[in-house]
């Protein structure tokens, strides 16, 4: 099934929230693992935007919240209340789509009706699997239970819009593991699922165990099956894959993320948060004293990682739009850009058209079947 990814918004609003209750084995995303400082951390993001706001012009609406982690669900509602109401007059704040990540455990009704009536219209919750196994195998704290408790809680609470995310080629699955959790996912029959590859990275206990001989992953060839598998099941259950990882039903895109696909401005606030602006890559460092610190003495915390000239950013459009299932309009980068992508990149196209890697097709350049299972190395030709 074919799935629209138009962008539609303009530019989003990222707010990372750095705490987690322990750290999972695999994760290498910033979090720190002692209980959350709701009022420092507060008052930090909000001096954070105030600073922000003396760049980012009015005329650009935000036009989604994506509340990512770490753990947002650790946060009361009370905080995101406070939230909101410091963000909406210091920036021009016009969500049309508010996501908030959670972890199942503890996800209550009456916490999720609260965060409802805030604004929140999508929750996406890290179910990762729905078997004992697969979740030990990943060091989650939660059992497939808190999962299902989690979306009845999210449906009684008035979320029609809700994300699973799951995670696969963990330890010990096997092709009949990752269908049970593709079954046990759509039996809660989301609008939207993330299905992951894990992936070991620098920094991580799996990465120390997989040094020393002490993790065993899937084979490649059984990898290769699983990455098949995905698509064919949830597409024969109206799922359309919309990006590498992404399925949705019709109408339910996540809006945020395609703002990154399509190389769009976006505003990160906390530690570890990256922003696109004016063609610019930023990012807070991954110190969450060293944050509050800076915005306790009036100060952004941000780094400028790389400044994209023209043919960078128009080769930076290109491999992150490839990402997405429906390619990318080569006129429409060349309108957008001043510089034409078929001429600049024609040998990388055409090496990777003979590699059986991307096609053409209606002016759109687009991952093949070979291709998708080999973005990686696709993205590599335009770096
Ligand atoms: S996977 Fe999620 S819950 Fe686990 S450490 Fe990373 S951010 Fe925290």
């Amino acid at each position: 099934m074919e799935v629209t990814a138009n962008p539609e918004a303009r530019a989003g609003l990222y707010l990372h929230i750095p705490f987690c209750r322990a750290k999972c084995p695999y994760c290498d995303f910033y979090s720190v693992t002692r209980p959350p400082e709701e009022t420092s951390y507060l008052a930090a993001l909000l001096a954070e935007a105030k600073l922000w706001a003396e760049f980012w012009p009015e005329e650009l609406p935000l036009e989604t919240l994506y509340v990512g982690g770490g753990t947002p669900s650790l946060l009361s509602p009370r905080f995101y209340e406070r939230l909101l109401e410091g963000l909406l007059p210091i920036l021009p704040l016009a969500p049309r789509e508010m996501t908030l990540e959670a972890n199942p455990e503890g996800l209550r009704f009456g916490y999720l009706k609260a965060l409802r009536e805030l604004g929140f219209n999508r929750l996406s919750i890290g179910a990762q699997s729905f078997s004992e196994k697969g979740l030990r195998a990943l060091g989650r704290r939660h059992s497939p239970e808190d999962t299902r408790q989690a979306v009845e809680a999210a449906r009684q609470a008035g979320f029609e819009n809700l994300s699973l995310d799951l995670i696969f080629g963990w330890p010990g699955q096997d092709l009949h593991d990752l269908e049970e959790d593709l079954s046990a996912a759509l039996a809660l029959s989301p609008e939207h699922l993330s299905c992951y590859e894990l992936t070991v990275e620098e920094g991580t206990s799996f990465y120390r165990l997989l040094q020393e001989g002490r993790l065993t992953l899937p084979p490649e060839d059984l990898l290769v099956a699983m990455h098949e598998m995905i698509p064919e099941i949830l597409e024969a259950h109206g799922f359309g894959r919309y990006e590498i990882s992404n399925y949705a039903r019709p109408g339910f895109t996540c809006r945020h993320n395609l703002l990154y696909w399509h190389l769009k401005p976006y505003l990160g606030l906390g530690p570890a948060a990256a922003s696109f602006f004016q063609g610019k890559h930023l990012r807070n460092p991954e110190d969450l004293e060293g944050y509050l610190r800076s915005l306790g003495e009036g100060r952004l915390p941000v780094q400028v990682e790389e400044v994209l000239e023209e043919e960078a950013a128009l080769k930076e459009a290109l491999f992150l739009g490839l990402r997405l299932l429906e390619g990318v309009d080569l006129e429409e980068l060349s309108r957008r850009f001043g510089r034409d992508p078929a001429q600049l990149f024609a040998s990388e196209i055409s090496r990777l058209a003979a590699l059986g890697l991307v096609h053409l097709e209606g002016g759109r350049l687009k991952l093949t079947k070979k291709g998708l299972l080999l973005a990686n190395q696709v993205q590599l030709h335009f770096l």
